[in-house]
């Protein structure tokens, strides 16, 4: 099977106790049922801690509820247990698979690396150059994929070679791409992909207002991971965006640009996603006025990513809501 991923994914490298924002942390781990399996085998002292950690919440996932914030397995060093004295394999899917966003489409896979995760955010924001991709064969046999994949992929394509056009300013370069994604939504709707767009014009004239600061206070209405989001959000509604290089706004571009729009396959919402990754860049812009490139990225990404409800809410608020049209994408994009 062939596996895509960014051309930086071999160099990345957990930071494990020296992680200044470890995912043990926050985040309730879910246990995968041969690991739970596993699990009650275990002998001793540490099978008994494992056992009795073991609980099913609220979506009748099992998992290790935090203690303090903290999965109960990290120890005074910010170190798993489980993985210090049973080895990696005996720690969940969850634990051994993040920080990577894995999406299987059949014929092929794609695989990102969060940007919440300290060192997968230094691999993106740590280099000039135009993000590329690179893919892989695999053992795996593959399986038929949906026929717009196809499509997809080539129209991904032209999107992210629009953000990589260097000769022009990076938000016309956002522009562009929503115009693209705009067209395209038509084809998608009516069921023609042979039909989908090399290019896109917006057909569309800008709204008079633009996103924010009104984008800032709607993310307050979503789930929350950690109490300061609120704050930090509250924060950017009054402070200048921050001066951040185009070459990296364009790299966060690519980065939400490969993991998103592809998934229109599943649901037809094309313009949905592009407008998540614009979206995206445009709050993480602002929120690094406030805290700075990195961080900025981080809790965007720990907020909005690491949370299928926010995620479906942001899809369904540029669908629904005249605040976040795609009207007001063009006029903010304009200033
Ligand atoms: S957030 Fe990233 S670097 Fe930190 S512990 Fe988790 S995987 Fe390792």
């Amino acid at each position: 099977m062939l596996v895509r991923v960014p051309d930086y994914f071999d160099q990345f490298q957990c930071l494990a106790g020296a992680c200044p924002h470890t995912c043990c942390e926050k985040w309730e781990v879910v246990i995968d049922e041969e690991t739970a399996a596993f699990y009650q085998t275990v002998p001793g002292d540490l099978g008994d801690k494992l056992r009795s950690a073991l609980q099913v919440d609220e979506d009748g996932d099992v998992c290790f509820p935090l203690d303090g914030g903290r999965c109960p397995f990290l120890d005074g060093d910010n170190l798993c247990e489980i993985h210090r004295k049973l080895g990696e394999d005996a720690t969940s899917v969850t634990c051994r698979e993040h920080p990577r966003f894995t999406e299987d489409y059949g014929s092929f896979r794609e695989i990102t690396l969060s940007a919440s995760c300290p060192a997968a955010n230094a691999l993106l924001l740590g280099s000039g150059e135009p993000l590329a991709f690179r893919s892989f064969e695999t053992e795996e046999p593959k399986e038929d994929g949906d026929e717009w994949l196809e499509y997809l992929i080539s129209l991904r394509e032209r999107m992210l070679d629009i953000l990589a056009d260097r000769s022009r300013p990076v938000k016309a370069r956002l522009a562009s791409f929503l115009a693209l994604a705009l067209s395209a939504q038509h084809c998608l709707d009516d069921d023609c992909p042979e039909s989908l767009p090399e290019t896109g014009e917006a057909a569309l004239h800008p709204a008079e207002d633009g996103l924010f600061p009104g984008a800032l206070s709607f993310l307050t209405s979503l789930e929350i991971l950690e109490s300061d989001w609120p704050a930090l959000l509250k924060q950017a509604e009054t402070v200048e965006p921050g001066t951040v290089p185009e070459a990296l706004l364009e790299r966060i571009a690519a980065y939400f640009a490969f993991r998103y729009l592809l998934k229109a396959v599943n649901d037809g919402d094309l313009l949905g996603r592009a407008e998540l990754c614009v979206f995206a860049v445009l709050t993480v812009e602002r929120l690094a006025g406030v805290c700075g490139l990195t961080e900025a990225l981080r809790r965007f990404s720990c907020e909005i990513e690491h949370d299928d409800s926010n995620l479906d809410a942001l899809l369904e608020a540029f669908a629904e809501d005249e605040a976040l049209s795609p009207e007001r994408f063009l006029a903010e994009l304009g200033r």
